[in-house]
């Protein structure tokens, strides 16, 4: 009998019976505590987000090739690449990030495959998201809009026609480098295309080459850039969140 009475106080105490947890207590978790985002339902833009644009300049970009403005166009809602000015990126350097971008292709529709409305988002300037459209637009897969390009193919086509804006939701994970330069952790990525899934946090295996195998040299933070494949695909509502 006091055996009993001393196990139904040890249960007690411990809120388990025979190591099973019992009281739903036991399991709750209190520290630490989120803080607070809002995200006001006008803008969608969380009260954390860095704004890369909204419409007004582009203050937060440069140009990719050498220190000098971006000089893609602007008119109060969406910048535009303006072809043969070249790549633009942010100012500002990112590891790993939550990104929000939109992005529409020319309502005219010229050319074929990858000519068709060709840009990109690339996190840390070398690992391309690809822009494209591919409304009723055949092309190699792992070059399609959402792939990562030339290394995965998105699970399902969620383009909207030429002419309406679309958005990428990304989640980006950094790669990480260890002092030799090695990988030891590789980067991720995970797209959602108008709130469609389309890369389930995938493996990023290097740098997206055009022609040639992924690259991984050692490197750190690095801005993100848009890419002037030469068609007029514009963009706008640019936010991100440091992860
Ligand atoms: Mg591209």
């Amino acid at each position: 009998m006091k055996n009993i009475i001393t196990l139904i106080i040890i249960c007690f105490f411990t809120s388990t019976i025979f190591g099973q947890i019992t009281d739903p207590v036991a399991t709750e978790v209190w520290e630490p505590v989120p803080r607070v985002v809002s995200s006001p339902s006008d803008k969608f833009v969380p009260s954390d987000a860095i704004v890369l644009f909204d419409g007004k300049d582009l203050s937060a970009w440069k140009s990719a090739r050498k220190d000098t403005l971006a000089l893609w166009t602007t008119d109060g809602e969406a910048m535009t690449v303006k072809p043969k000015t070249g790549d633009i990126e942010s100012k500002q350097s990112f590891g790993s990030i939550q990104l929000h971008i939109e992005w529409r292709t020319p309502a005219q529709v010229e050319s074929e495959g990858q000519g068709r409305g060709n840009s990109g988002v690339f996190f840390q300037k070398r690992y391309e998201v690809q822009v494209l459209d591919n409304y009723n637009n055949k092309t190699y897969p792992n070059g399609q809009a959402g792939s990562i390009y030339k290394q995965y193919i998105p699970l399902v086509n969620a383009c909207r026609a030429p002419g309406e804006w679309q958005s990428y939701d990304i989640i980006f994970m950094a790669p990480e480098f260890n002092a030799d330069g090695i990988r030891v952790r590789p980067g991720y990525l995970t797209v959602f295309h108008n709130g469609v899934l389309i890369q389930n946090h995938v493996e990023v295996q290097g740098t997206t080459e055009y022609i040639g195998l992924p690259k991984n040299i050692a490197h750190g933070d690095a801005p993100i850039m848009l890419q002037d494949h030469g068609n007029l695909v514009s963009y706008r509502n640019i936010w991100v969140r440091e992860l």
